[in-house]
């Protein structure tokens, strides 16, 4: 039985990395398809409803940059930015926004507003908006799913009511109150907190966004999956077998991880190695993957208690679970410590700014690779990691130097901005190096 009371990272391996089984089809490839078209017909209208905070030039695509780190050595690192996505600023902005689309849309059509060949941008005219100030959406969150949700509610003017866990992070949910987000704050953690948001939102009657059991949020991550595979051609990195890539998804209740892998394996199959990254107190997927069914981090000797708000959750999705927990190829635990050095390492080296969640993803390069070797199945030299960087862009100027001087002892960060250095510039191939912190 797995034990997480020592508070030590380690590393979960599939017997048979990147192995043959077949993917289930509790999301179906229809689901992921209708949520891409979706995406499609909501562009034009996104375009317009965040003109003034994305600029005039923005498409309307919700789209990353993946971003490459030529190394010296010649090996290749990617960065999948959604630290910075469009327009919400984390990879919330793929489920949470596209189950808020599928809710206008579906209220729209049923209001004779639209066709599905309509121009959806008459959605934003008065009569839409009056409908929309009738509804309200409810959701659990630490931070980013709220403020996705908030964000995309309030602008078509729709009453967003937050349930957020003690982990909460002040600044997001000061984000959230400046929207005009009702905030609701709960003494207990996620797995609460999403349990009275959804007894809440059943006794109101509002449309709930449900991180644990939403299929609209996993279809929303897995369009991810097709814009990963269109940039690695344009980088014209060919993926097979023999040269896969190391996916690093940070995991929470396992629902963006799950939904990316739910993409990837079905465009990659054993080209894509999936590892979700989770805090080594609340690695609730490891511990479903290691013990079967989805038991609560508490009853594995964790505290749930990390500096990685968005991750810090004791039991993971059971739709997850089901949906992709034959394909998940490997699951890393990391420290707070690692995250933190991260934060750092990721700023110097590239001038990307990523919250301690996010960071998560770098730490458990060289783990995998170390474990990979121990047990006998060492991994391609060639295969490409690409780091998952799933949010960071809002965190405020103070926080994001507090974050740094954590990381460099403590001492006075200075101002962090003068200290950016040019993007690849430089070298992370050298820096995978297990941190001396942790042990396999
Ligand atoms: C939500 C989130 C995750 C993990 O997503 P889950 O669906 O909870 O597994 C990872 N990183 C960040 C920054 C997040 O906000």
């Amino acid at each position: 039985m797995l034990n997480m009371a020592q508070g030590r990272p380690g590393t979960w391996l599939r017997h048979c990395i990147a192995g043959s089984e077949d993917l289930p089809n509790v999301i179906s490839a229809r689901e992921i398809v209708d949520a891409e078209s979706r995406f499609t017909r909501f562009a034009p209208l996104l375009a317009t409803l965040f003109a003034g905070e994305q600029g005039a030039g923005w498409d309307g695509l919700v789209r990353s940059p993946l971003i490459s780190f030529p190394a010296e050595n010649g090996a290749l690192a990617l960065v999948k930015a959604d630290n910075d996505l469009a327009p919400t600023g984390s990879v919330k902005a793929r489920g949470g926004m596209h189950e808020l689309l599928w809710l206008v849309e579906r209220t729209g059509l049923e209001q004779g507003l639209i066709t599905p060949a309509s121009d959806y941008r008459v959605l934003l005219g008065d009569d839409a908006t009056t409908l929309f100030s009738r509804q309200r959406v409810v959701v659990a969150s630490t931070g980013n799913l709220g403020f996705s949700i908030g964000r995309i509610a309030r602008a078509f003017g729709m009453t967003a009511e937050i349930h957020m866990s003690r982990e909460a992070k002040a600044w997001k949910k000061e984000q959230l109150l400046a929207l005009g987000a009702d905030v609701i704050v709960h003494d207990g953690d996620y797995s609460e907190t999403v349990a009275a948001a959804r007894a809440a939102a059943r006794a109101a009657g509002s449309h709930f966004v449900d991180d644990e059991r939403s299929r609209l949020l996993l279809a929303g991550y897995a369009c991810a999956a097709a814009e990963l595979r269109d940039q690695l051609m344009e980088l014209g990195v060919a993926v097979g077998r023999e040269r896969p890539i190391l996916v690093y998804i940070p995991c929470g209740v396992g629902g963006a991880p799950g939904g990316i892998t739910r993409g990837l394996k079905a465009l990659f199959g054993a080209g894509a190695v999936c590892v979700f990254v989770e805090p080594v107190g609340s690695a609730c997927v490891t511990a479903a993957l290691a013990a079967g069914g989805t038991p609560s981090v508490y009853a594995c000797g964790g505290d749930n208690v990390s500096i990685a708000d968005g991750l810090a959750v004791p039991r993971a999705s059971e739709l997850v679970m089901a949906a992709v927990g034959n394909a998940i190829d490997a699951a890393v635990t990391v420290t707070d410590a690692e995250m933190i050095e991260w934060v750092g390492r990721v700023w110097d080296c590239a001038g990307i700014k990523l919250e301690p969640s996010a960071a998560a993803a770098f730490a458990a390069h060289g783990r995998l690779i170390e474990a990979a070797a121990t047990l006998g199945r060492p991994l391609p030299v060639d295969a490409v990691p690409v780091f998952w960087c799933t949010g960071g862009a809002r965190m405020p100027e103070k926080e994001f130097e507090e974050l740094l001087s954590l990381g460099r002892g403590g001492s006075p960060a200075g101002n962090a901005v003068t200290r950016r250095l040019p993007s690849g510039k430089g070298n992370f191939a050298d820096q995978f190096r297990p941190s001396s912190r942790g042990s396999s």
